[in-house]
């Protein structure tokens, strides 16, 4: 009755690769065995001491840090940006330090950012209005930040060809601008101060997968 979602949008039979995946990573539970998860899986309890903030982009995600599953309490949001009337991440922060406790907040920008080359081409004035406002409005960080620091990318890479590294640095700067604005929130604040909550910046390189810190 009606479209298969699961099967839609990609010649994959999602609940078969499921199957495939939880027999990769979790054999022991896979094979209905008493004991738990396998040593190397997710934990059961939910007590993730990271919480990571990337890039929404498609080709990189939290398992970058190495940890396993259930250790990274995980938003992403485009081109990694808090914004400060932005609820839905205020409240995972609120929750993740409040109620979980994590122990270090990790906010990893990455190298060719779409949100990112969009400013740096000057390409945010095209979006059309009429239907893509919000990402207009929400990229607006990265368009301020480029034009604060004009002088320091161009003097840093001269080559105005070499977008990649360009919008690298750009990358680094806007996740130094986020961290700046996530420790103006109480919650965070006060962790940091009174609790000795870590706040770490890191960037991942799309195509040696690595990452560096900021
Ligand atoms: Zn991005």
């Amino acid at each position: 009755m009606g479209i298969d979602i699961l099967q839609t949008y990609s010649s994959t039979d999602i609940l078969l690769a499921n199957e495939k995946w939880v027999k990769r990573n979790f054999p022991l539970k896979s094979q209905n065995s008493t004991t738990s998860f396998a040593p190397f899986g997710a934990q059961t309890k939910h007590e993730p001491h990271t919480f990571f903030l990337g890039c929404s982009d498609a080709r990189y995600n939290e398992s970058c840090l190495g940890y396993n599953q259930g250790e990274v309490f995980t938003v992403k949001t485009i081109a990694n940006i808090f914004k400060e009337d932005d609820i839905s991440t205020a409240a995972a922060l609120e929750y993740a330090i409040d109620c979980v406790g994590i122990k270090q907040i990790v906010v990893c920008g990455h190298t060719d950012c779409g949100g990112v080359n969009t400013c740096l081409l000057k390409r945010r004035d095209l979006l059309p209005k009429a239907n893509l406002s919000k990402l207009y409005y929400h990229l607006e960080d990265i368009d301020r930040i480029i034009e604060n620091n004009w002088s320091y990318i161009t003097e840093t890479v001269k080559d105005e060809n070499n977008l990649l590294l360009r919008g690298k640095i750009i990358a680094k700067l806007n996740v130094l601008a986020q961290i700046e604005k996530l420790l103006k929130l109480d919650v965070v604040k006060n962790a940091v101060e009174l609790k000795g909550l870590k706040i770490l910046g890191l960037i991942y390189d799309v195509d040696t997968h690595l990452v560096e810190k900021v």
